[in-house]
């Protein structure tokens, strides 16, 4: 969505910045008005600032030359559009402000409708700017997440299970590694159909989210299994974590359609000890998931961790 649009107009000639902010304010944008480089430039640096700029080049404080190069080393996804405004318009000048960052330049004194044919470009420029980082925005989160459950996929959390180590490593934090999968998961699609399925996929999601710590990892890892990584004060804790995340599932009331569905996981996890060399996430998921097959061959809906397995 198009946010609406808000002109900054910086000009130390009062009577100018009040002609433009009229003239703007009739063509249907928000003002704001800065009488110097300085007081520009603080509008600039605040929250949501405007992104159309009319710029005076002659200014106290800086010069709107100055004042682009500086706007221009904000890091930003959404960087203003600059129309220089001068009356020094040789062919040197306009090459010296477009290259200091500046879109367009128009002469003063102004002509009315070349400046509203000019704003018109501004605008424009900005509309596709902003349709562009939308789209980019949403790009970036179908790479990154699940779209049946909106956790992370499997690609994105093993990246940021390897800053989770890292930082694990520098706090001596312990950490339980575990995968989970839901048990007999295609008699529950063939008897309720895969709509049923997707259903529990995306309750189980939210329910594991909400047994987990806002800080703790969860990612969905494949069709019906998951990974979680978080800290832990010992071993005998990581256990318990487990057990009660797998009541919790077990005694939930999964619904589909008005049909209460029963639902069990089996869970396979490994702990990792504050100042352990850490060995790569694959090695971690490896052993989590030897653990697992262990949960499937003994019954399933069970916690069993690596370092019990004989
Ligand atoms: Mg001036």
């Amino acid at each position: 969505m198009t946010p609406p649009l808000t002109a900054l107009i910086a000009d130390d000639d009062k009577a100018t910045a009040k002609l433009v902010e009229m003239l703007l304010i009739k063509w249907g944008i928000k003002t704001v008005v800065a009488y110097d480089g300085l007081e520009a430039l603080e509008v600039m640096m605040q929250a949501d600032p405007p992104s159309l700029l009319l710029l005076d080049w002659e200014m106290p404080s800086y010069s709107g030359i100055e004042l682009c190069e500086k706007i221009r080393q904000i890091d930003t996804a959404n960087p203003p559009y600059i129309i220089l405004c001068t009356a020094r318009d040789s062919a040197e000048h306009i090459v010296q402000g477009l290259n200091k960052g500046a879109n367009d330049y128009i002469s003063k004194p102004f002509n009315t409708q070349v400046l509203k044919a000019r704003v018109e470009v501004g605008k424009r420029t900005l509309e596709l700017q902003s349709r562009l980082v939308d789209a980019m925005t949403r790009l970036d989160h179908l790479a990154s997440f699940d779209e049946l459950t909106g956790l992370l996929n499997r690609r994105v959390l093993f990246e940021r299970i390897r800053e989770d180590f890292s930082r694990a490593h520098r706090a001596k934090e312990n950490l339980c590694f575990a995968v989970c999968d839901i048990d007999w998961f295609k008699r529950i699609n063939d008897k309720y159909g895969h709509p049923a399925g997707d259903a529990i996929l995306r309750q189980l999601g939210d329910l594991l989210t909400q047994e987990l710590r806002p800080y703790d990892r969860l990612g969905r890892i494949g069709g019906e299994e998951f990974l979680l990584l978080f800290s832990v004060k010992d071993d005998c804790n990581a256990v318990k974590v487990l057990e009660r995340i797998r009541s919790a599932i077990e005694h939930h009331d999964f619904v589909y359609e008005e049909k209460l569905i029963a639902v069990t996981m089996s869970f396979g996890a490994t702990f990792i000890e504050a100042g352990e060399e850490v060995a790569r996430v694959e090695a971690y998921f490896k052993r989590a998931d030897e653990a697992l097959y262990r949960s499937k061959e003994t019954g399933r809906n069970h916690v069993t961790f690596s370092e019990n397995i004989v």
